[in-house]
């Protein structure tokens, strides 16, 4: 029997960003002694990297707002394969939670009557983006963890200890959920820092682990981001769909290549600034598609008008949905026509004053003097694509996330699918994860509560085998009859970069089959070696050691990714084909569901070739009625067939 730390919760958060933390508090306003668990320091997610500002229909700064409007905008952002029914749940209760954090003590930006400001973002029709100046996940983390503080000086004054009911385990890594036949049971990991091992009993666990940039070599995200959340759930017997679809964001630092990928928020675009080639040309108005071109200006002028009189000119074409911006600046660099370091210029200098680009943008202002000796007041910006979202994810119901076919859990914020369809808009990450965080803690807490005492025990053999699994990568050579005694196997350092580097060049921003096939040879190449990652050392604070855990995940996640977008033989939102340019109206109303090839949740004896994911074709719900009705009918006409839309 292994030696491991035990606790029992409730409900566990595996996840401790504005989704997990959303799900803890209200877990625990139910009554649930719940467990938030981090794999970094508590209050270090990326939802405390989120610049822009969060998406809410409050109607503050354009009175013509409103949930129905957000609703449109959401679906066309995500070119109609999203989830209907998240889509409009978030639409409808994202004002509640952008007002929720007021009661807590977050505090947005005014506009000059004393109201929520809010600000433009490309895909949404109204300014709708509340913030904080280019610091508004800051300001959502900080809410939502003095909140908890809070609850737990309420358990301090109630039971004399402020951990009674909710305590944080930070540095801690979730590696597998442990089930008691179909059901959840728990959670195992290990604590970064003293390389101990962990059990934490619960019948209810909520998963809020983020996004997976980091299997690509060119990425917004941080070190954290290597889609556990996603493979713990596949492993756990969960689907996920939508995985071929991925973010690339327009506007990453292109230079210098240490600093490659880091955001440069779209509130830059947002607040006037605008896109330029190395011949000086603002090119986005040579890539309007034509599902868009109604909505957006045709001509600098008109574009410019926009942000004085919204009502009478039609937006710059600088704000359409990410995606687009992508793939054109994608076409101007591949045309030649890129800056130096292989981006485009990206200009606000010459269309703010300075002190105004200091107050809106301020991060933006001093992450490029620090990091690129860049002043953004008086010269352009070099950016270019960078991989940044997930739109893909666990498979959930909408209005519970529940992850499907496996009682007990559920999945919140980045790491569940089906929400942002093909393409998530700006600020619309923010919200979902208020929205559903709350959710899932609820219907978590529902959950446990109708279960009573007869709770699902956490197995001894899940816990040797998860242990075993874990600190395989320090007797990597055993497992390895070919090699001398004593040599480490394969460095997961060299893994990851080739790992990376695979996923970049082979299923990056612009797809073709022939390179996907190639990626998937790859993966399985990897894979094998994979098995044989090894670390020396000890288990203290040891991060090759983390890094060959992390390994299985990514690679997991990368082959739902290479599948999916092998499989879908048309282009939409964040999937681009070369092979397959035009929107197909026969996929929109296709899911691609990802599954564990070996349902036992056992990753050694699959089949190399075959692979570890399998992939089915499943169709989605139609959409009710009265949200069709909020359409023009020749505008669904280009997404839906026919048959969808007869009477
Ligand atoms: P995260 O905030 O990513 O948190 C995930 C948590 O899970 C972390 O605590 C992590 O430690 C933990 N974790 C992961 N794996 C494990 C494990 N195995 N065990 C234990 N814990 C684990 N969106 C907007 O709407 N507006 C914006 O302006 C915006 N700006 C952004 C700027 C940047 C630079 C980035 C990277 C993203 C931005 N986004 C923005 C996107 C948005 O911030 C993220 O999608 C969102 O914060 C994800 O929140 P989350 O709660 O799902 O996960």
């Amino acid at each position: 029997m292994t030696q491991v730390e035990r606790h029992t919760y409730d409900v566990v958060v595996v996840g401790a960003g504005g989704a997990g933390l959303r799900a803890a508090i209200e877990a625990r306003e139910q009554g649930m002694r719940t467990a938030v668990i981090c794999k970094s320091l508590f209050g270090k997610a990326h939802t405390v990297m989120a610049e822009g500002g969060i998406a809410a229909s409050m109607g503050n700064a354009n009175s013509n707002d409103n949930w129905e409007v957000h609703f449109r905008d959401t679906m066309r952002g995500g070119k109609f394969l999203n989830q209907w029914r998240m889509a409009e749940l978030h639409a409808r209760e994202a004002p509640d939670r952008v007002w929720e954090l007021e009661t807590w003590g977050a505090l947005f930006d005014r506009t000059k009557d004393g109201r929520i400001s809010q600000r433009n973002f490309g895909g949404h029709e109204y300014p709708r983006l509340a913030h904080v100046g280019d610091r508004t996940g800051l300001e959502l983390i900080r809410t939502l963890q003095q909140k908890i503080v809070s609850l737990q000086q309420e358990d301090f004054a109630e039971f004399g200890d402020y951990e009674a009911r909710l305590k944080v385990f930070q540095e801690c890594t979730v590696t597998r959920v442990l089930k008691d036949g179909p059901a959840v049971s728990g959670v195992f990991g290990y604590i970064r820092e003293s390389g101990r091992l962990f059990v934490i009993e619960s019948p209810a666990v909520v998963l809020a682990t983020g996004g997976i940039g980091k299997s690509f070599k060119v990425t917004s995200n941080s070190w954290e981001y290597t889609g556990d959340g996603h493979a713990l759930a596949l492993l756990a017997g969960a689907p996920l769909i939508n995985m071929e679809f991925i973010q690339f964001h327009p506007t990453g630092m292109v230079w210098p290549p240490s600093v490659k990928g880091i955001l440069v928020t779209e509130s830059v675009r947002g607040d006037g600034g605008v896109l330029r080639n190395s011949d000086g040309k603002r090119f986005m108005f040579d890539y309007i598609p034509d599902v868009f071109k109604e909505k957006y200006a045709q001509s600098e002028q008109e574009a410019d008008g926009w942000y004085a009189d919204p009502a009478k000119f039609r937006r710059p074409p600088e704000l359409l949905p990410r995606d687009e911006v992508a793939r054109a600046i994608n076409s101007e660099v591949k045309a030649g026509r890129g800056t130096p370091h292989g981006g485009v210029f990206l200009d606000v200098s010459t269309r703010l004053p300075a002190e105004e680009i200091k107050r809106r943008l301020p991060s933006m202002h001093h992450q490029f003097k620090e990091l690129a000796d860049v002043d953004i007041t008086a010269e352009p910006m070099e950016v270019g694509p960078t991989c940044h979202y997930m739109m893909g994810g666990v498979d959930v119901e909408p209005d519970t996330a529940a992850a499907r076919g496996v009682p007990g859990l559920y999945a919140a914020g980045e790491v569940a699918g089906g929400m942002h369809g093909s393409n998530r808009l700006g600020g619309n990450s923010l919200s979902d994860l208020l929205v559903f965080g709350r959710r899932a803690g609820l219907h978590a807490s529902e959950y446990v509560a109708a279960l009573g005492t007869g709770r699902p025990a956490v197995p001894e053999d899940q816990i040797d085998s998860a242990a075993a699994e874990a600190l395989r990568p320090f007797s990597a050579e055993a497992s390895d009859p070919d090699l001398p005694q004593g040599q480490v196997a394969e460095n997961p350092y060299t893994l990851h970069q080739e790992l990376q580097q695979a996923m970049n060049d082979l299923v990056g921003i612009i797809r073709r089959a022939p390179e996907m096939a190639e990626a998937l040879s790859r993966l399985t190449d990897l894979r094998m070696r994979s098995r044989r990652a090894g670390v020396e050392g000890h288990r203290q604070f040891n991060p090759g050691w983390h890094l060959a855990i992390d390994l299985r995940n990514m690679l997991l996640v990368s082959e739902c990714v290479a599948r999916a977008a092998l499989e879908r033989t048309e282009s939409r939102g964040g999937h681009t084909r070369e092979d397959h340019p035009g929107m197909d109206r026969a996929w929109r109303k296709v899911n691609l569901v990802c599954e564990l090839s070996d349902p036992s949740g056992g990753l050694a004896d699959t089949d190399p070739e075959r692979g570890q994911v399998t992939l089915r074709h499943r169709d989605m719900d139609p959409m009710r009625d009265d949200l069709l009705a909020l359409f023009e009918k020749e505008e669904l006409l280009k997404y839906l067939t026919d048959e969808e839309l007869a009477p």
